[in-house]
Order: C-alpha cells, then structure tokens, then sequence
C-alpha cells in the first residue's frame, strides 16, 4: 500500500484500544463482539473524523493555507473535530451549518458538539434545512479568498479519497491487532453516513489482501442509495492508493433498515441500544450514529444473521458528545 508516501499530520491517539465486549456478547447471543475505539481518537472529544483529518490538514498545509473551511449539521461531531483539528494547528476556522432538525430545543442548539466548536473558536454560519452545502461551501471559500485568505475546503464528513485513507490506515491497525490477540475477524459493522469510514476500510482491506467483509449500518439513506454513495469513493480511494484489484460491487454491504425517519431523527432501538451499552460496557455511544448501528448490530444478531461467525468488530466511531445535546430523549429511560 502506498499509504506512507502520503503527507499526514499526527492528531489522533493511534493505536486505539480493540477490546471485547464480554457482558454485551452474553447479553445479545451471537458470536463474540468486539469493540474498536475510535471514539477515543483524542482530538477535542475524538471520533472517526479525526483520522480523516491527518490527511486532509496535512493537505491544506501543503497548499499553505491559513483557513480551512467545512460544512455539516449543527451538532456535527466532524465540524467538531476539524474545530480542534485546526486551533491545533493555528488555523482559522470556519464552519457551516445546517439546521437539520427542525424545532429543535436549546440543548441541541447551544450544547454538545456547539459549545465545543465554540470553545475552540471556529467561526459558524448558519443555513436552514435543505440548502445546498456544496454550493454554500464554493460560494464562502471564494469570498474568503477575495477577503485575502487562503483557505482549504474539506468536504462534508471529510469524505473525499484523501480522507478516507485515514480508515485505510485503520484497516491495517485492526488486522495488525486481531493477529496479536490470535483472533480472525469475521466482520466489522460501523454506522455509515458520508461514507468515507466505509470506503477507506473496504479499500484498506483490499490493499492488504485480506477478506475483512465490512458492513455500513445506514444512518441518513436507503442501503441501495448508500451503496451508491460508496461506491464511487471505495474506487477513487483505490486508484489514490495505486490499488489495480478490480473490486466487485458486493464488496460495499449496506444496511438501511434502522435509519428510522431520517438523518439525526431518534428511534426508540437507538435509545435502548445506547443504554444497554452503558449498562453492559460502560460505553457511551450517540444518538445519531453509534446508536443507530448497534441497534442494527443486537437486532441483525437477534435475527441470526451472523450465523456461523467467530468475531464481529463494532467500529465504534465516537459522536458521545451529542449526548448532551440528546439530553430530552432519554428522559423517558428508568
Ligand atoms: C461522521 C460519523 C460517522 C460516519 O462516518 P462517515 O465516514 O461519514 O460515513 C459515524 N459515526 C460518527 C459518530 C460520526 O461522527
């Protein structure tokens, strides 16, 4: 693989720790889970977007820039880390925006992922639901520019091929522990939404020339529409890599039957998913993400869907923060 010959920054606390989840495997059933922990990356409260950003912000000081720009949800936990990654760095920041839940309360709005990017100084602007952020983004990196900075724009989630070789990267750290603990691992599901977690794995695995099968749990769209999304950036991460192995389409597995109303909008399964973690594990999972993919993980698991498998690898991909700015939803538990 041709990852060492890409620039990287170093930001995240790498290894991060692969541990079994003995009291939450006993209680499911199934195969033995494992839990990989990416919440504990270590940029400004950490998660997946941290190992993204060794490379994207390794980029943008190549360009030589002083400002870097993103977009995503209010209480985006990738704003989040860039907001840290770049106060780190000594660079300006600048976030976008969108309000994607609508009558949200003051939590949401001001606390969680909001106080951090505040904390950090990131600049935020605001843009209501349904607004092309592509099209914002284009339109605030050109003012910036005539405003007499240089700035570098990261794409929504850090998805681009260059980011995603941060979870390449992590599909050589996760074989590379699964063989010191004696253990093959069987399958690695993790909570998949702007898809470069998914692709970098899928492509990290490829280069390595193992068979890791790695399963997306939807968390904003339909599995086909996901896949779709995948695709795409699994074959321009490969080319990035100077990987020629063709790849079948079956090798991007999606899942989208737990995404419930939409992107950021609770289900009663993530809410019991995120308290049986806690209970069982001691782990803090999201409401918008984690959440969701673990509800997938115990109901597929319910359902025998894993049938003769040994070891399953849950990605855990951060996102606790969110949290508290969930705080209402999980009034209701005893
Ligand atoms: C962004 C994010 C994901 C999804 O990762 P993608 O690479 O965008 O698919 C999963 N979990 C958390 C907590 C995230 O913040």
């Amino acid at each position: 693989m041709h990852l060492d010959r890409i620039h990287r920054v170093t930001l995240a606390h790498l290894p991060t720790p692969l541990e079994p989840m003995p009291r939450l495997s006993e209680a499911i059933g199934g195969p033995r889970f494992w839990i990989k922990r990416d919440d504990c990356t270590g940029l400004g409260g950490g998660g997946n977007k941290t190992r993204k950003l060794e490379y994207l912000m390794a980029e943008a000081l190549d360009c030589g820039a002083d400002t870097v720009l993103t977009a995503g949800a209010v209480q985006s936990n990738h704003a989040r880390q860039t907001a840290a990654a770049a106060a780190r760095l000594g660079l300006e920041c600048h976030l976008l925006l969108e309000r994607e839940i609508e009558n949200a309360d003051a939590d949401y709005l001001h606390s969680g992922n909001v106080l951090i990017d505040r904390l950090c100084r990131a600049h935020r602007h605001h843009f209501s639901k349904d607004t092309d952020m592509q099209a914002a983004m284009d339109r605030f990196e050109d003012e910036l520019r005539a405003a007499g900075k240089r700035p570098y724009a990261i794409p929504v989630g850090g998805s681009s091929p260059r980011g995603a070789l941060g979870y390449a990267r992590c599909a050589t750290e996760l074989l590379a522990q699964s063989r010191e603990l004696g253990m093959n691992i069987d399958l690695v599901v993790h909570a998949s939404g702007s898809a470069g977690t998914q692709a970098g794995l899928v492509a990290g695995f490829a280069a390595l020339g193992v068979d890791v099968p790695v399963l997306g749990i939807c968390v904003s769209r339909s599995a086909q529409e996901q896949k779709e999304k995948v695709l795409p950036l699994l074959r321009d991460t490969l080319s990035l890599l100077e990987i020629s192995t063709p790849l079948s389409e079956s090798s991007v597995r999606t899942n989208g039957d737990y995404v419930g109303e939409g992107y950021g909008i609770p289900t009663p399964e993530m809410v019991d998913a995120v308290t049986l973690a806690a209970r069982l594990e001691g782990l803090l999972l999201d409401p918008v993400y984690t959440g969701k993919a673990m509800a997938g993980l115990i109901d597929l698991t319910a359902k025998g869907a894993f049938g003769e498998m040994n070891n399953i690898v849950f990605l855990h991909t951060g996102g606790a923060v969110s949290l508290f700015a969930y705080r209402s939803i999980f009034e209701g538990i005893p």
